[in-house]
């Protein structure tokens, strides 16, 4: 039996009640055969793929807080260090009622290939809890981030593993994080990204995912002779990377028709107004229906159905699973060029198979979306400084990241001779650099 194929029934046996992580376990080394082929004698000698597969360490806490009307509440807070072999562990926070060990596990399991990729000295990282911030008030919002770092902070430190926002943590919730992280450990460092201005935050943060999947779809099309302009673009997601997605698109030259969010999704074919979708969903925290009750030219449709629209781009940014072969089968019916996933995972893998087979251009999140990590290792590079950098000096350094990471995943593809293959060639790029620096540091 091949060594992949040893490592992967090793994983299942012992991961099994938790599928998400298996799936990304599974994409992740199907995609890397050709360079374990290649090198099998030393990977298996140095148990390469079966340290990768395996965190650094993973904490599992509980988080009482008490609501408005004076109940305690209790929810799980997790954290898994993943990899650290290229730097610090770095990865976002995920606040949502799904997470789970697997869910976390998946996220920390792509960022190690993510970060690596950016170029950037970052390892790989994730966390969360099971809490869900929608229909909060602020201060219970508040209540629960204070407990949450209260554990969480003695595991992570600004050269030791320093998280970010994910689903359900923005800004408010990294503020409340970062400001008991201080208040507990009596020290002022770069623990968190995702800040605000006026305490340590990048410039362009916000935008940066959003902005990065742009650049990065950009270079894919100008690499196949194409550009944005004038090209139809259907999102889904209506939280931080689709709002930055869509104004990027738009800002280039594209209509965005489409945007969703867990109850419904919007059809506009004028083109999504992104000042009312930000008042709608960052400023009132509202449903995607007040977005259609303010704007004459939407209509609004329950459960999910963006990838039903005509489109030549399709950017799923919601969540994991989000775009099933069904889904795949219209976009390819309907003519659609190129999927870049700005979200994590959020193409099933027969889905993936079945866009790249039919000759759709198809970026996975690690490269597609790595644009906001690489802002956060900008901002801890800004904090290190004790610097600020404009808004365009941030954004400049992200878009050539992004371009260099389009690069590097095509030529990777190329030189195990699998042109286009994007998927496969940003595996490979981000595995070769950890397994080298892995290697280098010994067993450990
Ligand atoms: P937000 O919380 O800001 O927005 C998430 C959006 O997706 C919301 O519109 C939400 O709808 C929708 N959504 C969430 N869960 C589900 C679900 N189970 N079914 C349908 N819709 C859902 O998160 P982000 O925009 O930050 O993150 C989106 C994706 O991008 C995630 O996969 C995240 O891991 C990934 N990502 C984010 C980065 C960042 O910098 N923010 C960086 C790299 C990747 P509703 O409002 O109804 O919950």
């Amino acid at each position: 039996m091949s060594y992949v194929d040893e490592v992967l029934e090793r994983v299942k046996a012992k991961n099994a009640s938790e599928p998400e992580f298996l799936q990304a376990v599974e994409e992740v080394l199907d995609s890397l055969r050709p360079v374990i082929d290649a090198n099998e004698e030393t990977y298996r000698r140095e148990a390469i793929l079966e340290r990768l597969t395996e965190p650094d360490r993973q904490f599992k806490f509980r988080v009482p807080w008490v609501d408005d009307n004076g109940q305690v509440q209790v929810n799980t807070g997790y954290r898994i260090q993943f990899n650290n072999s290229i730097g610090p562990y770095k990865g976002g926070l995920r606040l949502h009622p799904s997470v789970n060990t697997g869910i976390i596990k998946f996220l920390g399991f792509e960022q190690i290939f993510k970060n690596s990729l950016t170029g950037l000295p970052i390892g790989g990282g994730k966390g969360g809890a099971d809490f869900d911030p929608k229909g909060k008030s602020d201060r219970e919002v508040m209540a629960f981030c204070q407990s949450f770092m209260t554990e969480l902070c003695k595991y992570i430190g600004a050269d030791v593993d320093v998280p970010a926002g994910d689903i359900g943590t923005g800004a408010r919730e990294i503020g409340y994080m970062f400001g008991q992280y201080k208040k507990i450990k009596s020290v002022y460092e770069g623990v968190l990204t995702g800040k605000g201005l006026t305490y340590g935050g990048s410039l362009a943060r916000t935008e940066a995912t959003g902005y990065g999947l742009l650049y990065i779809t950009e270079e894919l099309m100008k690499c196949h002779g194409e550009s944005m302009e004038g090209k139809t673009v259907v999102i889904s997601g209506a939280g931080n990377v689709a709002i930055y997605a869509a104004q990027k698109a738009q800002q280039m030259g594209a209509k965005v028709v489409t945007c969703s969010d867990s109850t419904g999704w919007i059809y506009d074919p004028e083109g999504i107004d992104v000042a009312l979708l930000k008042e709608v969903k960052e400023v009132k925290r509202a449903r995607l229906t007040e977005y259609a009750a303010a704007r004459p030219s939407a209509e609004y449709h329950e459960g999910r159905g963006v990838w039903s629209v005509k489109c030549d781009i399709a950017l799923p940014c919601a969540t994991q699973n989000e775009l099933h072969l069904d889904d795949a089968k219209a976009l390819v019916a309907n003519g659609c060029k190129a999927v870049c996933e700005g979200a994590n995972m959020p193409t099933t893998i027969d889905a993936t198979k079945y866009l790249q087979e039919n000759g759709v251009w198809f970026i996975g999140g690690k490269a597609a979306n790595a644009g906001g990590v690489a802002t956060s290792a900008l901002e801890m590079t800004q904090n290190s400084e004790r610097l600020s950098w404009t808004f365009e000096e941030v954004d400049s350094k992200l878009q050539q990241i992004m371009v260099n990471i389009y690069h590097t995943i095509d030529d990777a593809a190329k030189r195990y001779g699998q042109e286009g293959n994007y998927v496969m060639g940003a595996n490979i790029a981000g595995f070769e650099k950890v397994a080298n620096a892995m290697i280098a540091q010994g067993v450990c």
